[in-house]
């Protein structure tokens, strides 16, 4: 199993239009960060996590030219407004794409995208959405997938594990029960946005006490925000099971 970060930033990514801190005038590429997402590929099946709005760079910069199945996470626009960039993918090799989320999540984006749902447009992505709950153990495709309840300021939206691996992202809260579901990992993928407190996300003082209790054998922080500050900064004072991911990062997992 292939995991390819294809995003790390929060949802106005990094660097921030306009902005002249030191992060966003950094001059290296690892303080680039486009909008979160995942794909996690095993034998000629992809399964991708969210659609952030630049999932057409992201794919055409890691040659990702097939995806079979879409896991949302929630229905926030810097998770989903790349939907309708998975259509060359239908068209050139003629297929549909399995959609799966909560009923609140996939209402939402069936009623954005009504077309990509309907057989009948002309030259449409065709989606075929599953409705899962937190307590849904889906297979899609070769991957047994476990929704993770985890609250987002007042949202309640879904993490996933798949095997020893995890993505959490967009979290503030993660319930005791929860927890027991993200014990035993090699790899967790968590969000950590800044150093302060936020409403909605974790900070990274407080993501760094989930690790402390969950002790991943190695864990990246993604949806980072430009407050973060620089890359390799922050990574020299983490230590090296405990780092931010980069845009483009690619894990394997046996
Ligand atoms: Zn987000
Ligand atoms: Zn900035
Ligand atoms: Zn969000």
């Amino acid at each position: 199993m292939k995991i390819t970060i294809l995003g790390t930033g929060t949802s106005q990514g990094v660097p921030v239009i306009g902005c002249n801190c030191d992060t966003c005038t950094s001059p290296w590429k690892q303080d680039k960060r486009t909008r979160s997402s995942i794909v996690i590929t095993k034998g000629d099946f992809s399964l991708l996590i969210d659609t952030s709005p630049d999932l057409r760079a992201q794919f055409l910069i890691n040659d990702i030219t097939d995806i079979d199945a879409v896991l949302y996470t929630h229905e926030h626009n810097d998770h989903v407004v790349g939907f309708d960039d998975l259509r060359p993918i239908t068209l050139f090799l003629n297929k549909n794409v399995e959609v799966y989320g909560e009923k609140r999540v996939l209402d939402d984006i069936i009623r954005k995208y009504q077309y990509i749902f309907n057989k009948s447009y002309p030259g449409a992505l065709v989606a075929i959405p599953t409705e899962i709950t937190e307590d849904s153990n889906i297979q899609v495709g070769p991957f047994l997938v476990k929704p993770i309840r985890v609250i987002h300021g007042n949202l309640p939206i879904l993490g996933y594990r798949i095997d020893n691996f995890a993505y959490i992202t967009d979290a503030k809260q993660i319930a005791h029960k929860e927890m027991e579901k993200l014990k035993n990992l090699d790899v967790l993928i968590l969000n950590a946005l800044k150093h302060s407190s936020h409403s909605t996300h974790l900070s990274l003082e407080e993501a760094n006490a989930i690790v402390e209790e969950l002790k991943p054998k190695q864990t990246y922080y993604t949806h980072i925000g430009h407050q973060m500050g620089r890359h390799f900064t922050i990574n020299a004072t983490l230590p090296s099971n405990i780092q931010l991911a980069v845009d483009n990062q690619t894990i394997e997992l046996a």
